[in-house]
């Protein structure tokens, strides 16, 4: 590190709170130092409280930009230049790009869910998924693949709080995007099967299946599946949870929540160093298999 830090080196920040369990910076000083690229990445202890003096500092010190966790994902547009299409249309920012004192709000999440498909040989574009949640992965997810060009989506929720947030983001993406959106309360199981069944893919993007809810899964049986469909859950701590468990044991072709992670942030990479991230390598490093 002291041979790469020069009077040059330019600075990413990551602003969140609590932010000291991420592995963002190892990933992204990890990507600079073999491309040999001169930035540094670092974590920053940013609450609502202190945010936008953050993004004062972040204009004052001329850094190159920053990523942006909870609890500021949804407030820090406030205090930014431009959105991007898809942070505008989900209310979310997690990468912010400083070109020349101008800041603009990206999400990635939902781009990272997109190309980790693609990585992994499936193309739902033109075709019809059903999704399970109304959260922040599950809405950078829906709007992503919607303006990416998937034709039809269903989207089911159980009626919590995130359930107007599921009404707003079916609404904005029929009103916004050539995909046709459905929402359908999680606990019409006859519905879920059937929208599953006629699906060519399906996605956990909830908590199920983690911590506290760790080998569990909506999905009431097998029946539910079947051989050709693909099944992605965004969860990847456990690496398989009990719905791709199940997924394997019908034959899906299943994909974890590692590949949606990888890639958010090889997106936000390409955003500040208009460099992609040396995708195979960090697989190797971070031990990432999907
Ligand atoms: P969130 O709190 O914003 O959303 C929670 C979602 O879970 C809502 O849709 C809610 O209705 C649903 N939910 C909660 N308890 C439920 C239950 N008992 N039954 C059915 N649905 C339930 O959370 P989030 O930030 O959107 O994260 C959701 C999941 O996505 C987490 O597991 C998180 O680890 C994962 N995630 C993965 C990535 C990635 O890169 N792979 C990125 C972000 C989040």
């Amino acid at each position: 590190m002291a041979e790469r830090i020069t009077g040059h080196t330019e600075l990413i920040g990551l602003m969140a709170y609590p932010i000291r369990h991420s592995s963002s910076p190892a990933m992204h000083n990890e990507a600079f130092a073999k491309l040999g690229l001169d930035y540094a990445y670092l974590a920053f202890e940013v609450d609502n409280d202190s945010l936008e003096d953050a993004i004062k500092g972040l204009r004052a010190l001329k850094m190159k930009g920053s990523n942006v966790s909870m609890p500021n994902k949804t407030v820090v547009h406030k205090y930014l230049d431009k959105l991007s299409p898809a942070a505008e249309l989900c209310g979310a920012v997690n990468t912010i790009v400083n070109e020349d004192g101008v800041l603009t709000g990206h999400i990635t999440d939902g781009i990272g869910y997109m190309q980790a498909l693609k990585d992994n040989d499936i193309d739902v574009i033109g075709k019809k998924m059903t999704i399970v949640g109304a959260g922040g992965a599950a809405t950078a997810i829906e709007i992503q693949a919607a303006l990416d060009g998937v034709k039809e989506m269903s989207i089911f929720n159980a009626k919590d709080k995130f359930w107007a947030n599921a009404e707003e983001t079916v609404k904005k993406i029929n009103e916004r995007t050539d995909c046709k959106a459905v929402l359908y309360d999680l606990a019409d199981l006859d519905k879920l099967k059937e929208e599953i069944a006629d699906s060519f893919l399906f996605t956990n993007a909830t908590g199920m299946g983690m911590k506290p809810l760790e080998g569990q899964t909506y999905v009431p049986d097998k029946s539910f599946l079947r051989p050709e469909l693909i099944v992605v859950d965004v969860v990847y701590f456990p690496r398989e949870t009990a719905l791709l468990k199940m997924a394997k044991e019908v034959g899906c072709k299943t994909m974890n929540g590692l590949g949606m992670m990888l890639f958010q942030g090889s997106a936000a990479f390409e955003l500040w160093t208009g460099q992609p991230m040396p995708i195979e390598y960090m697989k190797d490093i971070l031990d990432i298999k999907y």
